[in-house]
């Protein structure tokens, strides 16, 4: 089965596979390593990735971006307010998450972010299939340590929506410390002092840094702080902002009037904004902006930097953040790695290196580092693909507690407890014990709703224990839940169970303290060996748990997906049309060139007239009835071609291949 790993970012996505040689990034249909986060809608299809990227500009209104921003969150959310801004598309509410509007097949359509999501990821499935020709299903996908139990069951929705089978969503910055330790032979031995990393993102739109340390055989994160809103957009818009000044000055137009105008002169300074992360100066120039005018103009690089001011004085604040939850000093880190299309502008860096007053490391591909660690977590997971053992530790993002109704037999009882703390280890499985005669429900929510993104709801889900009764004393009955916040990062109570304490009889085992402090004892009892009653616990059954979470229903989860099957197909069938379409289309032009050249004397006067009027009564069909027709009547119009042209082109491949013999012959002689 397949070995993937995706880096699921704000702009771009990155795919790279596990070969038997290594790991691969593989390249999209246009051969780029790097595919646009985007969905677009049209008349007749979708456009996804590439497509979607190549007609953003023109059909602004049904193009939607930031899927990773959406997922699994609402529209009144103040994280997805500013995403308003960056998404063409319109943004509605769809029974509480967020989606789009948009114009698809010619009648307006709503999809929410999940669906969105899933329309991509079938991309990435469509990518990954083209270039290792076997199906895919087993996947990792990277995402940011912020995201929440709602953002992380949409992704794992989404994914599965498309047939995916996500062995894990790793935490950025995690998989990147993944691929940084599983290469690297000279970790120190288990019980010396790990070798201390920080990880440093800044992507599209939010910075990470993680700290981690690793000795041989496995990594532990040991914390990790983030700023949501900084990135490499942010830098744009200031751009934006200070270019929509000068052509209002300078040309009297008013950008922000015009969507369009908006995202010409985005492209533009993220252009001007690369440009300067390598020279002083860089120039900005667009045609035809709006109302038909010219624009141009230019900026330093220290210009820049001024503009920066507000969001570089921020850079360091995640720094700060991330030593303290390590208690550590920056004179205790190692090594600083570098990632993130954003790490390579000068201004940051040198903040950064001077906070650590160390210089940074760039060791790793900083546009590919999460997607290839990505790929090397699915690796490990999957039984298709050996690779060096190595464990990976990661931590708790949010404290989570679970909250349940006093029992009334229980009057001191209390009634919340957090099981997961900040930073405790992850994966982790908690057992809950309750003392109860009757079913009753529980329920998970993050204990510190103030450090959720945005206004996300603090609740996780409810979980309702079934077939809880009293014992025939009347007794409790002790019921057992398994709580269990997964590989994904997902919280779930797996499963309950009730036991029951009974006395048993055991030997006591003869440790040496006994011998020692009653070794007359020891030897009378000789003949038969000493026990105890000790009280046991005893697994008597099970007990049903049936959870409501963020997830979607099965049966919802099935309907979406089928839906979303069909859409792929429609697709691909308006694909494959226009491929037919191009090829009866580039027959004609190849035969009519040939007709009085090479086939010339393979035909008569009679068969070449034949032809000619063929060619041209279906040339003219393809410009006008045939302009929009089906994949069926542009294969039937090359067969009827095919039927006349046929004789002549057997003919003149008879003649080549008679020459061919001729030539063997020639040549054996
Ligand atoms: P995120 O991680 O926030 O979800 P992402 O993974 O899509 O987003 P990256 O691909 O890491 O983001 O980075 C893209 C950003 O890096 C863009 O804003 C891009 O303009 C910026 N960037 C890329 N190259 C350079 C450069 N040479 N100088 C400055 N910025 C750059
Ligand atoms: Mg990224």
């Amino acid at each position: 089965s397949s070995v993937v790993g995706v880096d699921f970012g704000t702009s771009s996505t990155v795919i790279a596979v596990a070969r038997n040689k290594g790991i691969d990034v593989i390249t999209n249909e246009v051969s780029n390593r790097a595919t646009p986060t985007l969905v677009g809608f049209g008349a007749k299809s979708r456009y996804l990735g590439e497509a979607a990227k190549t007609q953003e500009i023109s059909n602004l209104k049904n193009t939607v971006g930031s899927l990773k921003r959406l997922a699994g969150r609402s529209l009144n959310d103040p994280d997805v307010q500013v995403e308003k801004q960056y998404v063409g598309a319109k943004l509605v509410d769809i029974n509480g998450q967020v989606g789009a509007e948009v114009n698809y097949l010619g009648k307006p359509e709503q999809f929410t972010a999940t669906q969105l999501t899933a329309m991509f990821l079938n991309k990435v499935k469509a990518i990954t299939a083209a270039e290792i020709k076997i199906p895919v299903s087993d996947i990792v996908i990277a995402v940011p340590p912020w995201f929440t139990d709602a953002q992380r069951r949409s992704i794992l929705d989404a994914a599965e929506i498309t047939g995916l089978k996500v062995l894990r969503l790793i935490n950025e910055n995690t998989a990147v410390a993944l691929g940084y330790g599983i290469t690297k032979l000279d970790l120190p031995a288990p019980g010396e002092t790990p070798r201390r990393v920080v990880f440093v993102d800044i992507g599209h739109s939010s910075y990470t840094c993680t700290i981690v340390e690793f000795r041989k055989g496995e990594l532990n994160v040991k914390s990790a702080a983030w700023d949501r809103h900084f990135g490499g957009r942010d830098f744009d818009k200031a751009l934006v902002d200070y270019f929509a000044k000068e052509f209002k000055e300078k040309y009297k137009i008013d950008i922000f009037t015009n969507p369009k105008a908006v995202t010409r002169v985005a492209a533009a300074c993220e252009k001007l904004k690369k440009i300067l992360s390598a020279n002083a100066q860089a120039p900005i120039s667009i045609e035809s902006l709006m109302n038909d005018v010219d624009v141009s103009g230019q900026l330093k690089r220290d210009e820049l930097e001024a503009l920066l001011q507000p969001l570089l004085d921020r850079v360091t604040v995640p720094l700060e953040e991330v030593l303290a939850d390590a208690k550590l000093k920056p004179e205790d880190i190692d090594s600083i790695e570098m990632v993130g299309g954003c790490t390579r502008v000068p201004a940051l860096k040198d903040r950064i290196s001077k906070f650590f007053n160390k210089p940074l490391s760039y060791t790793l591909n900083q546009d590919e580092a999460v997607a290839r660690g990505s790929a090397f977590a699915c690796a490990i997971l999957s039984p298709a693909f050996r690779v060096r053992d190595f464990a990976v530790h990661d931590i708790v993002s949010y404290p989570i507690e679970f909250k349940w109704e006093k029992s009334p037999d229980i009057p001191d009882e209390d009634t919340n407890l957090t099981v997961f703390n900040k930073g405790n280890t992850m994966p982790s499985t908690k057992i809950l014990t309750f003392y109860r005669k009757q079913t009753f429900d529980l329920e998970a929510q993050y204990a510190k709703p103030e450090q959720l993104p945005g206004k996300t709801t603090p609740w996780i889900g409810r979980f309702s224990v079934k077939g809880v009764k009293a014992d025939s004393k009347d007794d409790f009955m002790i019921c057992k839940l398994k709580a269990r916040l997964n590989l994904h990062g997902v919280l779930n109570v797996e499963t309950g169970y009730y036991i029951e304490e009974v006395e048993v009889e055991e030997p006591i085992p003869e440790d040496k303290d006994a011998e020692k402090k009653d070794g007359e004892a020891m030897e009378a009892d000789d003949s038969k060996p000493k026990t105890r009653k000790v009280k046991k616990q005893v697994r008597k059954g099970d007990l049903p748990i049936s959870s409501a979470t963020a997830s979607l229903d099965e049966q919802t989860k099935q309907a979406l997906a089928e839906k979303e099957g069909l859409m792929f197909m429609e697709d691909k069938l308006v694909s494959d049309t226009e491929d037919k379409k191009n090829e009866l289309e580039s027959y004609i032009y190849e035969l009519r060139g040939k007709i009085d050249e090479q086939f010339s004397e393979f035909a008569s006067e009679d068969e070449k007239t034949k032809l000619k009027e063929k060619l041209e009564s279906s040339e003219d069909w393809l410009y006008e009835d045939g302009e929009d027709a089906t994949k069926a009547a542009y294969i039937a119009k090359m067969d009827e071609i095919r039927f006349v042209a046929g004789p002549i082109v057997a003919r003149y491949m008879d003649k080549i291949e008679e020459e061919r013999q001729a030539t063997l012959k020639i040549e054996e002689e």
